[in-house]
């Protein structure tokens, strides 16, 4: 079994269900733990036009315009069932890979680069999604809100304006150190460097169409470090 070599796996692991809303794409993410998942909340604006793109931002984004992310690798997630109805979208030419199910508008994975290991998976397509106390039992609580800059209403408690430096570079060391271990491969999302679903670009109209659902950044909230997923 490919989960018993992961060399992520440790005795608290749990493998966690994976489903879109109506159950026709369906997999695994293995050895899920609460210290692994570094769980955060994105208000970027990408993250909030994505959820419209879907036509699902009721059920995507919290009450501040945040979207739950996990970390995990292209190595921890198995798409067992409907990989046929996976879908992908780019924001822009030079943005992330983002993964879907075409059959319920499901937000599937969160993918950089194909020679990169991070992949960042949605809560709504975990069985957990909705089920907030079970969702903190396996994946942890939420650790980071981020890009608060574009959040709805008033900024979260705790919530920083973009990604502050020391998190974005504690993040490259983990990337960089899971990538070196090799856990960019298996990929369910690539054949090599190529994506197994095409990406459809979105066009530069319809993408400005989109950002209308965004809320416009305070001047006073001008971060230094003002990063987007894109
Ligand atoms: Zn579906
Ligand atoms: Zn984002």
């Amino acid at each position: 079994m490919q989960s018993d070599r992961n060399p992520e796996r440790g005795p608290m692991a749990s493998d966690v269900s994976l489903s879109c809303s109506c159950g026709a794409v369906r997999g695994v993410l293995l050895a899920v733990t609460p210290g692994n998942s570094s769980r955060l909340s994105c208000m970027c604006d990408d993250c909030q036009i994505y959820a419209h793109f879907l036509g699902r931002a009721a059920d995507i984004l919290d009450a501040s315009g945040g979207t739950d992310l996990s970390y995990t690798t292209q190595s921890r997630v198995r798409i067992a069932h409907g990989s046929h109805l996976l879908r992908a979208v780019k924001l822009t030419d030079t943005g992330i890979l983002r993964v879907y199910s075409g059959c319920c508008h499901t937000p599937v994975a969160h993918v950089p680069s194909p020679k990169l290991a991070f992949v960042g998976i949605p809560h709504a397509f975990t069985q957990y999604g909705s089920v907030p106390a079970e969702r903190d039992r396996l994946f942890g609580p939420l650790i980071h809100r981020l890009q608060g800059r574009f959040c709805h209403g008033e900024l979260p408690a705790g919530a920083h304006l973009s990604t502050p430096l020391h998190l974005q570079l504690g993040a490259s060391v983990r990337l960089f150190w899971d990538t070196l271990r090799g856990l960019h491969k298996p990929s369910p999302f690539h054949d090599g460097n190529t994506p197994k679903v095409a990406p459809r670009v979105l066009a530069a109209s319809e993408l400005e169409q989109l950002r209308q659902h965004v809320p416009t950044p305070s001047p006073l909230a001008q971060p230094r470090f003002a990063r987007s997923c894109s």
